[in-house]
């Protein structure tokens, strides 16, 4: 089975979909691994690197010739898969919801395309399980992004010419990030509250040493859902948590915002007159600004200013971390081939009513397959 690595295209992508220690793996199941020039170097990994692995250097075009999968952090276009074996996998963070035209592609050239975002959250899955290992990275790095911009210090510091007090970092939305972000916060020294519509996380919030800020009386409040997702919650709930949270984040240094409602646009949790509430100087960071964003007037990409107040927009935060955010991705991408490679013929072979296969394959035989695609 031959395996193609492909420089990533989309703008700002910095990360790999294989790093020289999956290479080594791949090659010790008994595929070959064919790795476009230039591929890891947005994670500093140099072509010799993943030569040294054993790995073949190639052009993207002679990579792509005849591979029976292609790996991505982000898609390729379907043009430039060309020359692929018939039926060869695209496996990567494709985005099927958003580009639905990409993935129709791939249907027509007769390519399999796995999303790895959707990936079933189940215990099997866990060691491939893309969105949590790239969120925890981007929960860690959002706090750094914050006390970046922060004029003021995290810790409380005593000195000799006075003592500075401790940051309030206030986390909203408590999923892999969140609960990074909460770590990361209180490892820096601030003084760190969190809140989540997932009654779960109120001892996760406590066990890291966070204060948990929740609604309390309100009936019908468990937003949990299918998957230990949050769903939609009701007005009376969201009116009482916009209420509780506004006299909250008057007194917060920092927000860090990650709220997420699979299938639906990010839930607004802090609004424009929540921000003039803050001190000048405070900086909030929208980890869900490409889902639609968490806060009023953030910007995709762009860290704005209103009210004295910084909103963080970056995009791709875990590309901001290549290095081992390709580390974990590639790891993520070894393993789930790995569950599914068949030892005598050297290559993945999937069993069509596997649950995980069955979750994330978009195409196949020239049609676009999966169920929520279809029912869309
Ligand atoms: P996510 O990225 O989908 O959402 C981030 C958080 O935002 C969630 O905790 C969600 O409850 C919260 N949220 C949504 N609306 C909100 C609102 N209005 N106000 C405040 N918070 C709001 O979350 P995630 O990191 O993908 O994790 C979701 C769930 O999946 C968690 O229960 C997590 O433990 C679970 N999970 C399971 C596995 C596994 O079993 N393999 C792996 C990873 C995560």
């Amino acid at each position: 089975m031959k395996i193609a690595v492909l420089k990533e295209t989309a703008e700002g992508e910095r990360r790999a979909a294989a790093t020289p220690e999956t290479v080594k793996k791949y090659i010790a199941l008994g595929a070959s691994v064919s790795v476009e020039t230039g591929a890891g170097a947005g994670a500093s990994i140099d072509d010799e690197d993943y030569r040294a692995a054993g790995a073949d250097i190639a052009t993207r075009a002679e990579a792509v010739r005849g591979a029976d999968a292609v790996l991505a952090v982000q898609g390729p276009a379907p043009d430039d898969l060309a020359g692929a074996a018939p039926g060869a996998l695209v496996i990567g963070i494709l985005d099927p919801l958003g580009k639905r035209e990409r993935i129709e592609g791939y249907a027509a050239a007769g390519l399999e395309a796995l999303a790895m975002e959707w990936i079933p959250r189940i215990t099997r899955a866990q060691s491939m399980d893309v969105l949590s290992s790239q969120a925890n990275l981007a929960g860690y790095k959002a706090v750094l992004d914050a006390a970046a911009e922060y004029g003021r210090v995290f810790p409380m510091m005593m000195t000799a010419a006075g003592t500075v007090t401790a940051a309030r970092v206030f986390v909203m939305g408590v999923g892999v990030a969140g609960l990074q972000a909460i770590a990361t916060a209180r490892r820096l020294g601030a003084v760190v509250s969190a809140t989540d519509v997932r009654s779960a996380t109120r001892e996760q919030i406590e066990s890291l040493g966070a204060k948990a800020i929740f609604v309390e009386d309100v009936q019908g409040i468990e937003g949990e859902g299918a998957g230990g997702y949050a769903t939609e919650m009701s007005d009376e709930y969201k009116a009482r948590q916009a209420e509780l949270v506004s006299a909250h984040v008057a007194r917060q240094d920092i927000v860090i915002t990650t709220a997420l409602i699979p299938g639906r646009p990010a839930p607004r949790l802090v609004s424009d007159a929540q921000i003039a509430s803050m001190r000048p100087g405070s900086v909030i960071v929208d980890l869900a600004v490409e889902q639609g964003g968490n806060v009023e007037g953030g910007i995709l990409g762009e860290v704005v200013e209103r009210h004295g107040v910084k909103i963080v927009g970056h995009r791709n935060v875990p590309s901001r971390l290549a290095a081992d955010a390709s580390a974990l991705y590639a790891r993520n991408l070894y393993n789930f081939l790995a569950a599914f490679w068949d030892a005598e013929e050297h290559r993945v072979a999937f069993s069509t009513d596997d649950e995980i296969y069955q979750a994330i394959c978009l195409t196949k035989n020239e049609l676009v397959v999966s169920e929520r695609l279809q029912a869309r």
